[in-house]
């Protein structure tokens, strides 16, 4: 592994080495040869911690490519990475849990009228794996001569009035009480002309920075949180589902007519590399059930006739669990002074700014696409550094990423306000509708339950275990509880302590009748529980570099 004081001191520092990182470092090093560019990633490897559906739009990792290589179409990694172009494009609607009917008609329909709705469609884009194409565009970095360091654990940012100084990464050799151990080795200090934040969503230093600096979002960011699992079926399972097919499933189990639930969000089945499918549920975060967990909701959602014929008896492989940034275009933090996104040298791309459209339902496109404007930023104010956001914000809102942002702009505060029966329909008005700010997804929280809970708990142990998360034991708990008081006094007797429950890794316990992150090793980093805590009492920090789960194919 690389030496972190070999790098204390670099021009560019990518913080992150997911598609809108590497895309930046990829682009400025072509665009701008003699830069030094370093990209830092807390993975072990380059996608470990990448995960997603996912279904790629093709044009801005083409024209990424096209610039940096050409003939890619014809390399190893390009035939394995976008092996599956989608052909096939289903849209389900569920009403109960044997009934399903095929709605994609009415998505065409809306496509033609020019609706809204009609963007989620997903016929010739990729259905493919977001570690793959990690790795993959880590490595054509590391070939152009960027430095791509992987374990690089970031902890903090340094501010200064133009912007920010430097990076701090955390801290190793530390045991579990915080005292050093003889390995222990303070985190280097980072020193960098421009910094490029894209952690992916909910970062920990853009979220450090946005604070820091005084950034402010027009509306709260709204989140989803997304569980998915890779599943190896038989060889004619698979040619029944065919390798260009993908499936988008709404209604049961998140939402049923009149007597619900009432949650946003669904279910994917997507085509993988021969003999595996991708399944997975994607719900808002607002829910109100304190009993709810996603991985509930993706039990009963693979239960369901229309899923179940294609996996059926087949074995989970790998396993994972995310956030997704679901606020749109007006939570998108901003300088108040300038409009930029980001500050002075600070540039925030991808899922970390919450460039995902939820009417399409993908954001990778956008990702790629932000951190390749960022790189345009950068080689434009070279000598200007604290140019840098106010440039790749002007870039940004020439761009498409600004134009289908804006256009979905209110969708999902329409469906958070009017919930999804009504909010769906109404979204048709699009830009027309009054923009209502709602509540942090934490609020959200009631004394209701979950209608459908299945009778057997979800198998956690199994899941982290495929997901093969492990973090070094002797360190200190990167999870903290705030106040234990308010976990006994109000949050136990009201909400029996979800934390629990919608942990997709089991981290929480009540430990001789106290809640506690009692298995901080299985953390799968999807940071749900600071978002999802009802009373906003969890805090994730950043664990030593290497951490955390090891996904290969998600
Ligand atoms: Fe409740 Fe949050 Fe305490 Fe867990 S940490 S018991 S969710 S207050
Ligand atoms: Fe996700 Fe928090 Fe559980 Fe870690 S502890 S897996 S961040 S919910």
């Amino acid at each position: 592994m690389a030496d972190p004081a070999d790098y204390n001191k670099v021009e560019v520092l990518i913080v992150g080495a997911g598609p809108a990182g590497l895309a930046c470092a990829i682009q400025l090093k072509l665009l701008r040869p003699q830069t030094e560019i370093c990209v830092i990633e807390k993975g072990a490897e380059l996608g470990n911690h990448n995960l997603s559906g996912a279904v790629l739009e093709q044009q801005p990792l083409n024209s990424l490519l096209d610039a940096a290589i050409p003939g890619w179409q014809n390399s190893d990694a390009a035939k394995e990475v976008l092996a599956n172009k989608v052909d096939k494009d289903n849209v389900l609607f569920l009403p109960s849990k044997s009934t399903g009917f095929n709605i994609t008609f009415a998505i065409r329909l809306a496509k033609l009228l020019g609706l809204g709705f009609g963007q989620m469609t997903h016929l010739g884009d990729y259905s493919l794996s977001i570690s793959k194409l990690t790795k993959w565009l880590g490595q054509i970095a590391k070939s152009l001569g960027i430095e791509v360091l992987t374990g690089f654990a970031a902890a903090d940012i340094i501010t200064n009035d133009s912007g920010a100084s430097a990076v701090k990464l955390v801290d190793q050799g530390l045991n579990k009480e915080g005292h050093k151990q003889p390995n222990y080795v303070e985190g280097e200090t980072i020193e960098a002309k421009f910094i490029v934040l894209a952690e992916g969503c909910d970062g920990l230093l853009t979220e450090k920075f946005v604070e820091k600096a005084g950034l402010k979002r027009k509306v709260n960011q709204l989140y989803s949180v997304g569980v998915k699992e890779l599943i190896k079926v038989s060889p004619e399972q698979y040619t029944r589902f065919t390798a260009g097919r993908v499936i988008h499933a709404m209604g049961y189990p998140l939402w049923t007519p009149v007597i619900g639930p009432g949650m946003f969000g669904g279910g994917i089945l997507y085509a993988g590399q021969p003999e595996h499918l991708a399944v997975g549920m994607i719900v808002g975060a607002d829910w109100k059930y304190y009993d709810f967990n996603p991985e509930d909701a993706l039990t009963l959602f693979k239960r369901h006739k229309r899923i179940r014929r294609f996996i059926e008896g087949g074995t989970v492989v790998e396993a994972g669990a995310k956030m997704i940034p679901e606020g749109g275009w007006y939570a998108v933090p901003r300088d108040p002074a300038s409009g930029a996104i980001g500050k002075g040298n600070v540039l925030i791309v991808g899922d970390s700014a919450g460039f995902v459209n939820m009417l399409k339902v993908k954001g990778l496109h956008n990702a790629i696409d932000s951190g390749m404007h960022a790189a345009k930023a950068i080689a434009q104010t070279a000598d200007n550094p604290q140019t840098a956001a106010l440039r790749y914000t002007n870039l940004i809102l020439e761009s498409n990423v600004a134009k289908e942002m804006k256009r979905a702009a209110k969708f999902r505060q329409v469906v958070a306000n009017f919930g999804p029966l009504q909010g769906m329909p109404l979204s048709v008005f699009g830009t027309l509708l009054p923009l209502f700010d709602i509540e942090k997804d934490y609020e959200a929280m009631a004394v209701a339950k979950y209608r459908l809970k299945p009778n057997q708990n979800f198998d956690k142990d199994t899941f982290v275990a495929v997901a093969a998360t492990g973090h070094r034991e002797e360190q200190p708990s990167h999870l903290t509880i705030l106040d234990s008081n308010v976990c006994r006094t109000k949050c136990t007797p009201r909400f029996a302590s979800p934390c629990i429950t919608f942990c997709p890794a089991g981290v929480y316990e009540t430990v001789q009748s106290v809640v506690k992150p009692a298995n901080p090793s299985n953390c799968l980093h999807c940071k749900t529980c600071q978002r999802k805590c009802p009373f906003d009492n969890i805090r994730w920090t950043c664990p030593e570099g290497t951490g955390g789960p090891r996904y290969k194919r998600m």
